[in-house]
């Protein structure tokens, strides 16, 4: 079977550290990223090593490349791999923007931890 990873994809280290402490139990590999940019990048190498991606959970304000252009340019390649976004942005205009660049699900930051936890497990693949 494929090693599938969970990709956290924030500049802030203290929330990629709280995800990742939040869905270690899940089971499946973490891999965080500091921007769209380096997330992007960390996908390619995963692919080339013939893994895959189970998820991505990806910030809205992030330095290089901010979350929304991330889903945007993800999903010129993959339709499926759900992505849920997770930031301090609530404004319904960014949540309509996130959706319509194909982002599957939106939480707000502070995140509970057993809503990230369901959603995930609802929506992952
Ligand atoms: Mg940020």
């Amino acid at each position: 079977m494929k090693v599938k990873h969970i990709m956290v994809i924030d500049d802030s280290n203290t929330i990629r550290m709280s995800v990742q402490h939040t869905l270690k139990e899940l089971g499946y590999p973490i891999t965080p990223a500091e921007n769209g940019f380096d997330g992007l990048n960390k996908i390619q190498d995963i692919c080339s090593k013939g893994e895959d991606v189970a998820m991505c959970i990806v910030d809205v304000n992030m330095p290089e490349m901010d979350g929304i252009s991330f889903v945007k340019e993800f999903r010129k390649t993959d339709q499926f791999t759900p992505v849920i976004i997770l930031t301090t942005e609530s404004g319904s205009a960014k949540i309509e923007e996130g959706k319509n660049a194909g982002a599957s699900g939106w939480l707000v930051k502070p995140f509970e931890p057993s809503a990230l936890k369901t959603t995930v497990q609802r929506l992952i693949r």
